[in-house]
């Protein structure tokens, strides 16, 4: 294996097989083949955890689907950031996309492209995830692979960025058969009008997952315990799988609101510490803030992460003693994904709402394991949330995700009205129930797969 790709196994979490019988027409189909996907990140963001738990369904369902994850350097991760940034409608400070990016993007995705070459068959399939790859799509197809491209993020807006930044992609967007987006309105305007090549596939999270399987209230105050989050008896035994700043633990009983996300501009983080400081915290002095993210350092296609979460350590300290004893900033490591699956799994059923206040949002996770978990959600109605949650439905909506009165109103209502709470969680894990779970999405493969193949 060369220096530019390596495979992931996706271990086992314990869990029992929960393959899905596949219809003989499929199975059939894709008998002789191999399903390659290829992401930029093994672990930390959503792609890298759906990834995990979808390769495992593909091959406890009978099918022989790999993994590879591509590797780059920092140069070309600082470009396709951009290229993210860009996509979800982010005003660029680096300014425009030329000559130098073009060829930081298509050196490296050619030699990754090469590297995959030598592990690939022909006739195998392979799927594509974000714009970190999409380069290599000319090279594969050029080699007779079918190849389909999964975009995860996206904005229904058209402004110039985002038009310039698929302009960028056009000489690669061209090659894979399928396209393949979390909305129809994400698709860029070259695709227009290619009702074949634009495929409609919304993510969903695996409820036998560590992270979402059922864990009790007492569970969720071991494990917070355990990471230092929460007082209890003897020393936080696991402690060194997170790292938190805070000045006192968050009491037992304490009304908990939390976002978990990356430490990205876009998840807005700062916004929820803001918001909570000068709109919930006046009105209520029991509730405590949480926001969890994974080690920076862990995910390294995501350069940003430490100046965000170092720059938000500033605003915590900056806040009035009595504000930031209720705040807590908790970075789990992601070298255990075990350990950090029942961190995440623990502090989303502590919580008594879940925040996800993010400017731009492709379709958030954090937000369909809330649902899963049956929390009352307070969310931006921004990109795929909306296609996730009905404001007064499954959660509640602020219409404009800069407006941190509104959100701080939409959490105060939650805290006060423990039944609306109790209604929003029953329609949202319904929800998540009927639309949002692998095996939904796992068949939604299978016809994209049988499409290319056509
Ligand atoms: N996540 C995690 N550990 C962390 C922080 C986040 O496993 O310390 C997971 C989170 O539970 C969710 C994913 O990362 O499954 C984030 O996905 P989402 O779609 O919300 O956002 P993205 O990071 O893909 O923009």
């Amino acid at each position: 294996m060369g220096l530019l790709v390596s495979e992931i196994l996706p271990e086992s979490d314990g869990g029992a097989s929960r393959g899905v019988s596949l219809p003989v027409r499929i199975a059939h189909a894709l008998a002789q083949r191999t399903i390659w996907h290829l992401n930029s990140t093994a672990r930390g963001g959503g792609v890298a955890d759906l990834l995990e738990k979808s390769i495992r369904l593909h091959n406890e369902s009978g099918l022989r689907a790999r993994w590879l994850v591509l590797t780059g350097e920092p140069g070309f991760f600082a470009v396709t950031k951009r290229l993210h940034h860009r996509l979800h409608g982010s005003p660029d400070p680096a300014g425009p996309l030329g000559p130098a990016e073009r060829d930081v993007y298509e050196s490296t995705t050619r030699r990754q492209a090469r590297e995959v070459l030598e592990l690939v068959a022909p006739g195998d399939l392979c799927v594509l995830h974000d714009p970190q790859t999409l380069g290599l799509a000319p090279h594969l197809v050029a080699a007779g692979l079918d190849v389909a491209w999964r975009c995860h993020i996206g904005t229904a807006a058209r402004s110039a960025v985002v038009r310039d930044t698929w302009d960028f992609l056009d000489p690669y967007l061209r090659a894979p058969a399928r396209c393949v987006f979390t909305a129809e309105r994400y698709a860029p305007p070259g695709l227009a009008g290619q009702r074949d090549k634009v495929v409609v596939l919304r993510p969903s999270i695996d409820p036998s997952a560590r992270k979402n399987r059922p864990m009790t209230r007492t569970a969720a105050h071991d494990r917070l315990h355990a990471i230092g989050l929460q007082p209890g008896p003897g020393r936080p035994t696991a402690a060194r799988t997170a790292r938190i700043v805070q000045d006192r633990l968050l009491p037992a009983d304490a009304p908990m609101v939390l976002q978990v996300s990356r430490w990205d501009p876009l998840k807005d983080m700062a916004g929820v510490l803001r918001g909570f400081a000068d709109h919930v915290a006046p009105a209520r002095d029991d509730v405590h803030l949480v926001l969890a993210g994974p080690e920076p350092d862990d995910i390294p296609d995501d350069p940003e992460g430490g100046r965000i979460l170092r720059e938000l350590r500033g605003v915590w300290e900056a806040l009035d003693r009595p504000v930031r004893e209720r705040v807590h900033l908790v970075t789990l490591s992601l070298s255990d994904p075990g350990a950090n699956a029942d961190s995440v799994n623990a502090l989303q059923r502590r919580a008594d709402i879940v925040v996800q206040k993010s400017l731009r949002e492709g379709f958030g996770l954090t937000v369909t394991e809330a649902m899963w978990k049956g929390k009352a959600i307070v969310a931006s109605a921004v990109g795929g949330i909306t296609d996730q949650i009905r404001d007064g439905h499954e959660g509640a909506l602020v219409r404009n995700p800069h407006d941190l009165a509104a959100f701080g109103r939409s959490i105060l209502r939650l805290l006060a009205d423990g039944d609306l709470r109790e209604r929003y969680g029953t329609a949202a894990h319904r929800r998540c129930t009927k639309e949002f779970l692998i095996y939904r999405e796992f068949m939604d493969y299978c016809s994209l797969y049988t499409g290319l193949l056509r």
